[in-house]
């Protein structure tokens, strides 16, 4: 989606607790930003129905603060109205099974064809052949011919005569050669029109295929799923196909196709090249839409590793200027549980400037640092202002850890940046604050 909705959740990721209000203007942004990538009307009001009911009722897990919920529960719809699950081809337990392909023309669909027989052969290892029954214009056989040379899979043609008969003979010949998977090319008009649809319900008729697929282009937004949905009415179609997902980044013809058509989405096709196709993953897709790979990751390692309790009182100490090396040896673990620094940082608003420096330290300086603080004293780790008012000191600990007095005065340094951002965020839980009452 557009950076609007990026940026509100980042808003509210921030935040400790949400209201009502905040959930309403938060949908609001989700709105303006579903209409901006183009998807339907009625997909989007039922998306901000679903995702502020479940907002509103739903309990906090711990680990994350209730922003972070709402980014996960946006998440997880978007990731159901696309499907949840992926879908593969259902192929028949024995003998050979017949794809239909149906679209628009331009849609993708011979391209498509020649990209899903190659994933089918590759991943099933089946025998697959390629019918052409786009029989309105021979430059689309020839299309289909060097798709078919060039990926080594045999194309039955009969030139420019009645596609019905073309498919019969095809499939009698796949069958007496024994292939598996055949795939028939059909043709398209620019729109849906009475004659097109006409040849492939007979087509169907003759072909009696176990899958019908519709390539969607994706970058038509919207008008692919009403599309759609006239070619589901008229062919109870099995799958769409996304094509051209490589020039599309709104997602609005993603998420619009299976709510408003009902067709599953099986396949997603993304370039000119062969291997540019590959099954869909509403996850990954949703992932995309949502363009906050960092936020998602972060919260699925937050559920994971994080004990909230210990992550508050870390906070408080922060807040509270009482923090002291222990407290950033605890730090460290906690950081290294969770992985990579810059997520944890990169989700709290207002440290950006800080993350690049803590973003350098990296395990073997954590290992350091954390001998260092090895040899402090107690009374040091608890009271930092000895080692700054100490240079003998400062020199015993770098002694004492087999490390430069330098060293030592890095990790005096990322005590000090911690304390910095601690006062970044109580500034700004403090604005928080002054919001609400404003509201
Ligand atoms: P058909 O009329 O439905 O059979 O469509 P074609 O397969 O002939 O494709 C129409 C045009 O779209 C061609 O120029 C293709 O190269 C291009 N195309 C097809 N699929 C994709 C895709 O996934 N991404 C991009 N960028 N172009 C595609
Ligand atoms: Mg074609």
């Amino acid at each position: 989606l557009s950076s609007r909705l990026q940026m509100a959740m980042r808003r509210i990721t921030g935040k400790g607790k949400l209201n009502e209000t905040d959930i309403d203007e938060m949908m609001r942004e989700v709105r303006l930003s579903l209409l901006e990538a183009d998807v339907n009307l009625k997909v989007i009001r039922q998306f901000t129905n679903n995702v502020k009911e479940k907002a509103l009722g739903q309990k906090i897990l711990s680990g994350l603060n209730p922003g972070q919920q709402v980014v996960k529960i946006v998440f997880d719809e978007l990731k159901r109205v696309m499907g949840d699950e992926t879908v593969g081809i259902s192929y028949k337990a024995s003998g050979l099974t017949t794809i239909m392909t149906v679209g628009l023309q331009g849609t993708g669909k011979t391209t498509a064809i020649g990209k899903l027989g190659a994933f089918i052969r590759k991943t099933e290892k089946k025998k697959v052949m390629f019918i052409a029954a786009d029989i309105y214009r021979p430059a689309a056989i020839d299309q289909l011919m060097t798709l078919g040379k060039q990926l080594d899979i045999f194309v039955y043609q009969e030139g420019l005569i009645k596609a019905q008969t073309i498919v019969k003979n095809g499939l009698k010949y796949a069958k007496d050669n024994l292939y598996d998977v055949v795939i028939i090319d059909t043709a398209g008009r620019l729109n849906i029109d009475a004659e097109m649809m006409q040849e492939l319900i007979d087509v169907k008729e003759i072909a009696k295929p176990d899958e019908i697929l519709l390539t969607v282009d994706a970058m038509t937004g919207q008008v692919a799923a009403t599309v759609a949905q006239s070619f589901h009415e008229q062919l109870n179609t099995t799958g769409a196909i996304i094509t051209k997902l490589d020039g599309d980044t709104r997602g609005g013809a993603a998420l619009s196709i299976r709510e408003i058509s009902q067709i599953p989405i099986k396949f997603a096709s993304n370039g000119e090249k062969m291997d540019a196709f590959e099954v869909f993953h509403p996850e990954r897709m949703a992932s995309r839409i949502l363009g906050m790979g960092d936020v998602l990751t972060l919260i699925e390692s937050a559920t994971q590793n994080i004990d909230e309790d210990e992550a508050m009182d870390m906070m408080e100490k922060m807040m509270s200027g009482t923090y002291n090396y222990n407290d950033l040896l605890k730090q460290f673990k906690m950081i290294k549980r969770m992985g990579s620094i810059s997520k944890i940082l990169g989700f709290i608003p207002g440290v950006g400037k800080y993350k690049d420096a803590l973003n350098n330290v990296d395990d073997k300086q954590f290992e350091k640092m954390s001998v260092i603080i090895h040899s402090m004293t107690e009374a040091e780790r608890k009271n930092p202002k000895l080692i700054e008012d100490s240079s003998r000191r400062r020199t015993r600990i770098a002694n004492g850890a087999g490390v430069q007095v330098a060293d030592v005065n890095r990790l005096r340094q990322a005590l000090d940046q911690q304390k910095q951002m601690a006062k970044q965020m109580s500034k700004m839980s403090e604005s928080d604050m002054k919001n609400v009452q404003k509201d």
